[in-house]
């Protein structure tokens, strides 16, 4: 069997995992799965009712108790373990990836390996939660501080990168001694599940993760509710993020991870390297056919530059070549559902009324899929949609600037702080856009800022908490203060 054929039979047997077994049908029913570049179904997703995602709280309670205690030693192998068999399964997970997603399987290919990366990040974490002793203020007594798992966690995941997302929140959650039920996007399960299989193959015990999938507001609404659940992550839109938020305070002041949307600026100063810029600027934002929230996407040019900008930036997207994702010579697949490709058109004809220019692309590619043209509208206002709103598709604004002060402001007037990106040689202008931009993660001469390594999060609307780095863990454990006078 060739990897894809084997990939393709996957989504014949979609399952949901509860208390450490496969189900293969739920109360809730099922839906179909979409491959985003044919349109052609692949298989059939089943979906939970109350019940199944009673079972599975219940399952991630029963186990919390024994995942919590057990060694952190242990924990490191058994995630390592799982790190290894994500590696060695890494072609046939990312088959999976651009069947159900669209991207390039070269971008899938990367991902998956990025997620075996987390794995392997957060295993090793998981040996360092270290505490501390204060001084003592009397004599024989003792001050210190632990940090324990906060408990178990309901996780929520959207379909743009259905390996890296997932493997956050689990290797996060499992590492610190949370047990876990996630909701990955119903559109993108299967890649999830590998992860899932992985984890279960390495040993993981029953009940400390489950997969469930189902309707998205009722599943997150009955996740939320449930009392056992102690903590919520969520990556996906500012608006829904906000309405999970509220839901956590009032059932249970439950704590909170929320990853939001982003609209990241990037500035490129008359001193940069253009020919540089330019090419990283356009792999950021068509990359998975614009659909990431940290891509940069409001091009802000300084006025010298703009024109040579612009020259070079059209040439990269010209040798874009549109397709589906498993062509070897693809470098940008479709749309990942019919809703993105729906929302282009109006943020085109808005560009165009605000007295924007097409520069290139601007409507629908050929093929039977969710193809859009990548798409450069220059000489972009800032009141159009598109410098104020997620895009969320292969859309990028360019501006022009004058001076430091002006394009920093900005940069700042949208509601969003999630990434933004800066290109220049000078030090002083480098240390004041890290310095005056309001944004989560900041790269400067380089795209490079999702890292297992390094917090990633928002500010502002984008939300709040990190994942990855050692902050990553510490959204999953709560402190403990202990006074013992002997
Ligand atoms: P959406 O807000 O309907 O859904 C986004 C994700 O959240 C999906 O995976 C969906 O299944 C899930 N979701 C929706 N309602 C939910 C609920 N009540 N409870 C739990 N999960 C829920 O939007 P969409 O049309 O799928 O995507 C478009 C917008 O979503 C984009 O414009 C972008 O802002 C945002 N988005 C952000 C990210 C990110 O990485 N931050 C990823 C995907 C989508």
């Amino acid at each position: 069997m060739t990897v894809l054929n084997e990939a393709a039979a996957r989504f014949g047997e979609l399952r949901m995992l509860i208390d450490g077994e496969w189900l293969a049908r739920g109360a809730g029913g099922a839906q179909p799965v979409t491959d985003p570049a044919t349109l052609q179904v692949l298989g059939e997703l089943p979906l939970a009712a109350g019940g199944e995602l009673d079972r599975a709280v219940h399952a991630a309670h029963a186990a919390f108790g024994a995942w919590s205690r057990t060694p952190a030693i242990e924990r490191c192998r058994l995630l390592a373990q799982a790190a290894q068999l994500v590696r060695e399964r890494a072609e046939l997970i990312a088959h999976i990836l651009t069947l159900e997603q669209g991207k390039p399987l070269a971008e899938s290919r990367g991902e998956v390996m990025g997620a075996a990366e987390i794995f392997e990040w957060y295993a090793q974490e998981s040996r360092r939660l270290y505490g501390r002793v204060i001084p003592a203020r009397q004599a024989h007594t003792r001050h210190w501080v632990t940090h324990e798992p906060v408990g178990p966690v309901a996780a929520f995941t959207p379909w743009n990168f259905p390996a890296l997302t997932p493997a956050r929140k689990i290797a996060g959650a499992l590492a610190a001694g949370c047990t876990c039920v996630i909701k990955p996007a119903e559109e993108t399960p299967a890649t999830a599940l590998e992860l899932a299989r992985a984890c279960m193959d390495a040993g993981l015990p029953v009940g400390v993760l489950n997969v469930v999938f189902g309707h998205p507001a009722d599943v997150s609404g009955h996740l939320i509710r449930a009392p056992q659940i102690r903590k919520i992550t969520f990556t996906g839109s500012t608006a829904v993020g906000k309405q999970l938020a509220a839901l956590a305070a009032l059932h249970g002041a439950k704590r909170c991870t929320m990853e939001l949307g982003g609209l990241a600026p990037a500035i490129v100063f008359d001193d940069a390297d253009i020919g540089e810029a330019a090419a990283v600027c356009a792999a950021s934002r068509f990359r998975n056919a614009g659909q990431v929230c940290v891509a940069a996407s409001r091009f802000y040019v300084q006025r010298q530059a703009y024109p040579r900008f612009m020259e070079q930036f059209r040439a990269h997207v010209a040798g874009l070549k549109v397709g589906n994702g498993l062509a070897a010579d693809t470098r940008m697949g479709p749309l990942a559902n019919g809703r993105r490709l729906d929302a282009m058109p109006g943020f085109i004809d808005d560009a165009l009324q605000h007295g924007g220019q097409v520069a290139a692309g601007g409507a629908r590619h050929e093929g039977a899929g969710y193809f859009w043209q990548p798409t450069i509208l220059a000489d972009m206002p800032d009141q159009a949609r598109a410098m104020s709103e997620e895009t969320f598709g292969p859309v990028a604004s360019v501006a022009a600037f004058d001076t430091l002060d002006e394009v920093i402001e900005r940069a700042n007037g949208v509601p969003y702080g999630l990434a933004a990106y800066a290109f220049t040689r000078s030090a002083a202008t480098a240390m004041a856009v890290a310095d005056g931009l309001q944004a989560g993660m900041v790269g400067i001469n380089t795209p490079a800022i999702s890292l297992a390594e390094a917090p990633f999060g928002g500010v502002k609307e984008s939300g709040y908490g990190s994942e990855g780095g050692t902050e990553g863990l510490e959204a999953y454990l709560c402190t403990k203060f202990v006074a013992h006078r002997a």
